[in-house]
């Protein structure tokens, strides 16, 4: 799962990085961590969608 240029820094590509027993969104370009709440923000965007 990605978004294109949904980066709250720096505009760039974000992945969903998958470790054990854990997900987190992180952006490709700037290697920024996205918090619960931004994640949470993304999910709803891609709802609206
Ligand atoms: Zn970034």
């Amino acid at each position: 799962m990605m978004w294109l240029k949904g980066c709250p820094r720096c505009g760039g590509d974000l992945y969903v990085e998958y470790n054990v027993g854990d997900a987190s969104v992180t952006c490709l370009q700037c290697g920024h961590v996205l918090t619960e709440a931004q994640e949470a923000g993304l999910k709803q965007l891609q709802l609206v969608r």
